[in-house]
């Protein structure tokens, strides 16, 4: 059982406010992953749970038991950093086995233990080897074997793939989700690589400017973002914010989008917005594939569901699966996604279809998402 508890946790180093008093509760065998820009405080908080960072104000707890005052090599935890940090002169077996020889355990039970972890890991060929004769992401599974043979209450991973290469680093985190939902150990993994967060947590923590914006399954931060920070981090291409006004003509709600372009807004969603009619600063925010082009959609038989407009492409990118098309509105990038099929030439319209039942309203001056 290792339940990890975050009370209003604060972080100063020196005048800097790195982290600002969060609360966080982490399930026992739940992969957390803490996801934000450079400098939003995620390093800092997994190093406080670590005990590597003093905690300015709050608590820790680890299952039952308040840990700040408790060093590192007591809490029970196993931390795989970015740099691996394998011992060059000794074998992978070694350098798994270190930490265990450090605690005297026995040497049939090390054994046990390493060639459990070598096979979870696909690593039993690699045991009489030194680091330097390792590709990176075999290091990488010897740093997460010596941290699986600890069996810890908690494992704690430190940016573990961004020393890889693209490829390594897709195939590195699968296999990372494979051997969690072996071991199912509590994980808390920071990563500043959304699409990361997303693949491989149960809850994805998006923290900003040492506050959390939102902890949620993947799923719901992508359809139901609490912020427009949160809406704008996840995803790729990002979310279209667009600068409207809300019309309320009594019947119905209406999106001006400005240059000529009005929609009407979903009578499911007519309640909901109808009180913030005539509000300044309004976004609407809508991903690019809820903007999509009409001919292909009309073809599929859902033209019905949507509404549509003619902008002018400006670039159109062929993806293979689809092409982003990016028009400009009031001056803004707005992008969209089409069909590979369609011709989407530069400087022609194209008939775009917005699903706004998939809408998101936004208050740009509160920051968030209504
Ligand atoms: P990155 O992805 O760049 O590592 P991060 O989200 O992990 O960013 P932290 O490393 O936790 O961010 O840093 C949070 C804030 O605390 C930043 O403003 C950073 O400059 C500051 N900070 C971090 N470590 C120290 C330190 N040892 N001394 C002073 N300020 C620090």
């Amino acid at each position: 059982m290792a339940v990890v508890t975050l009370k209003k946790i604060v972080k100063y180093y020196d005048e800097t406010l790195a982290v600002r008093g969060i609360d966080l509760e982490i399930a026992d065998k739940e992969f957390l992953v803490l996801v934000g820009p450079s400098g939003c405080g995620k390093t800092t908080t997994l190093r406080m749970i670590a005990g590597l960072e003093d905690i300015s104000d709050g608590e820790i707890l680890i299952g039952d038991t308040v840990v700040n005052d408790v060093p590192p090599k007591d809490r029970n935890i196993a931390m795989v950093f970015q740099n691996y940090a394998l011992y060059p002169h000794m074998s992978v077996h070694q350098n798994m086995s270190f930490g265990l020889k450090l605690k005297r355990v026995e040497r049939s039970e090390i054994d046990r233990r390493v060639q459990e972890a070598a096979r979870i890991l696909d690593i039993e060929s690699l045991l009489d080897r030194k680091p330097k004769q390792l590709s990176g992401g075999q290091r990488q599974r010897v740093a997460m074997g010596r941290a699986i043979v600890r069996d810890p209450a908690v494992f704690l991973f430190d940016e573990p793939l961004s020393n890889l290469d693209a490829k390594l680093r897709v195939q590195m985190r699968t296999e990372i989700k494979k051997i969690h939902q072996k071991v199912r150990t509590t994980t808390v993994y920071v990563t500043h690589d959304q699409v990361e967060a997303m693949t491989l947590a149960d809850r994805v923590v998006v923290m900003n400017h040492g506050v959390i914006e939102q902890v949620d399954t993947p799923q719901q931060l992508y359809h139901n973002p609490r912020t427009k920070f949160v809406a704008g981090f996840i995803g790729s291409p990002a979310m279209n914010m667009i600068p409207v006004s809300l019309l309320d003509s009594g019947s119905g709600l209406k999106l001006d989008l400005g240059d000529g372009v009005q929609l009407q807004v979903p009578a499911e969603r007519t309640a909901q917005y109808r009180p913030h009619a005539g509000k300044a600063r309004l976004l609407l925010g809508l991903r690019p594939e809820h903007l999509t082009d009409t001919a292909s959609l009309s073809q599929a038989g859902g033209a019905a569901e949507g509404q549509t407009f003619s902008p002018i492409i400006d670039v159109s990118e062929p993806m293979g699966m689809e092409t982003l098309v990016y028009f400009q509105l009031q001056g803004i990038t707005v992008c969209g996604k089409a069909s590979p099929d369609v011709e989407a030439p530069s400087g022609k319209p194209m008939q775009l279809t917005a699903k706004l039942q998939n809408m998101h309203l936004i208050d740009d001056e509160s920051g968030l998402v209504l």
